[in-house]
């Protein structure tokens, strides 16, 4: 059999020793190997249809490094991204009851106006949804806005009818909620659980100091310490309830992370999934445009293995390497909508909702109506930019932002920059057996 090295293995080379690491992005196999034999492994990889070094090379096409020439491995990604993409086993649903909000945060892009999702719009949306839930075997509910619990009871009234859909169809269901957190009264918190919404985003933006200068109230007192006591007792409420900690990060809060998580008690760290995201958009206090891209990567590398250390569940900083990935992000897949508080339907959740901008609307009768112009704007473009064919870090990316494609006009936007240097730092520690073992 002609063998070829695989166009998707990417060597990273240890700072603190000799020994160099070989990750394949398409297969995730992953090598470490000292000097004298990664010269050795060089040459395979070079001449992989020699016969020279037979034992090492039989180990390398145990791990795909090596693989025989006729695979088409960019066809294996292409197919990934077409069953993420059509996926018909599962429906997104993200729901914003409203577009209100009770934080005046520095760096938000949303417009908050008064709105409120009326019975009617809500009629609707359980209408299509009696007849979509049926269609798939699972559903995700998302609840975001704005702040969704300013909209308490219609949220409430919305989860139970689809939880009666989904279990009357036997289709599993998760619920989840983007929250700033500072609604979650104790009586909240039982209503919330009670209706099965066990998965919650939070946000606390590092140290109390540095959270209080970039997420305040409107009249803007401070959150900090009643979100920290929100969390504390969605936590310890049911141990079945997540929280993914997020932190958005800039050049003014990151050194303060530590502290933050040190703050936190040991027994509720493993509910509380760490995750970071630099601050991005147009905003001029954004990461990416203050801090340089590599200094990003290494801020996320180190402070998810002090999280590990410190007993965080860090499934997001492997998903940042996972190589089983099918879509860039879930507004690429035909079966995710966002409804907002009046009906309007859209992809992509970072945005002003603005009707000229929606992909279709939900009638009075429960049905979705497209709007051909811009439903085809997000759903039939090609899987892939130009830029992204050559690079070795396609199957670990999967063809960066949709929305930064369409308004670039082909351009992947600044994020992309960020995924070379994430990859190599956090497979240089999953290496090392500090993220994972
Ligand atoms: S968006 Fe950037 S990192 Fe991602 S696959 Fe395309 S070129 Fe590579
Ligand atoms: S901004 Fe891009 S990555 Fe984020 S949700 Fe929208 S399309 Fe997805």
């Amino acid at each position: 059999m002609i063998l070829k090295s695989s166009y998707y293995n990417i060597c990273i080379d240890c700072d603190d020793s000799d020994a160099t690491i070989i990750f394949n992005t398409l297969y995730g196999s992953m090598a470490v190997f000292e000097a004298e034999e990664f010269s050795r492994v060089q040459q395979i990889l070079k001449s992989p249809n020699s016969d020279d070094y037979k034992q090492i090379k039989k180990n390398l096409q145990e791990l795909k490094f090596i693989i025989p020439d006729a695979t088409d491995e960019f066809a294996i990604i292409q197919n990934r991204k077409q069953c993420g993409v059509e996926d018909k086993n599962r429906l997104d649903l993200t729901i914003m009851p409203t577009l209100n909000c009770n934080f005046a945060c520095s760096y938000c892009y949303e417009k908050h106006i008064t709105s409120s999702m009326d019975a009617p719009t809500s009629d609707a949306l359980l209408k299509w949804l009696a007849n979509e839930i049926p269609k798939f075997k699972y559903v995700i509910i998302h609840w975001f806005g704005g702040e969704p619990l300013l909209e308490i009871e219609s949220l409430i009234h919305i989860s139970k009818a689809i939880k009666a859909i989904a279990a009357s169809h036997q289709v599993e269901l998760s619920i989840q909620m983007t929250t700033n957190g500072y609604l979650l009264t104790q009586t909240t918190i039982e209503k919330l659980v009670g209706c099965g919404i066990m998965e919650y985003q939070i946000t606390l933006d590092g140290g109390e100091a540095y959270h209080n200068t970039l997420r305040t109230l409107k009249n803007g007192k401070p959150t900090f310490e009643r979100i920290f006591q929100n969390i504390l007792n969605l936590a310890s409420f049911s141990q079945t309830v997540i929280i993914t900690l997020r932190i958005n990060f800039n050049h003014t809060n990151f050194e303060s992370i530590p502290e933050l998580l040190h703050q936190f008690p040991h027994d509720i760290r493993k509910q509380l999934r760490f995750t970071l995201e630099p601050i991005f958009g147009n905003c001029t206090i954004n990461a990416i445009d203050n801090i340089d891209n590599a200094e990003i990567s290494v801020h996320l590398s180190n402070y998810y293995a002090i999280a590990k250390d410190l007993g965080y569940d860090v499934y997001h900083a492997l998903k940042l390497i996972d190589t089983g990935k099918l879509v860039y992000c879930s507004a690429e897949r035909v079966h995710q909508y966002i409804v907002n508080y009046n009906g309007d339907i859209f992809k992509c959740s970072v945005g002003n909702f603005a009707k000229e901008e929606r992909i279709g609307f939900l009638n009075a009768a429960g049905e979705f109506i497209k709007e051909e112009i811009h439903y085809s704007k997000w759903l039939k473009r090609n899987n892939f930019e130009d830029t992204c064919y050559p690079c070795q870090y396609l199957p670990v990316c999967m063809g960066g932002c949709r929305k930064a494609r369409i308004e670039n006009n082909g351009n992947t936007g600044s994020v992309c920059q960020l995924v070379p240097s994430n990859t190599s730092l956090f497979i240089k520690q999953i290496a090392l057996k500090e993220l994972h073992n």
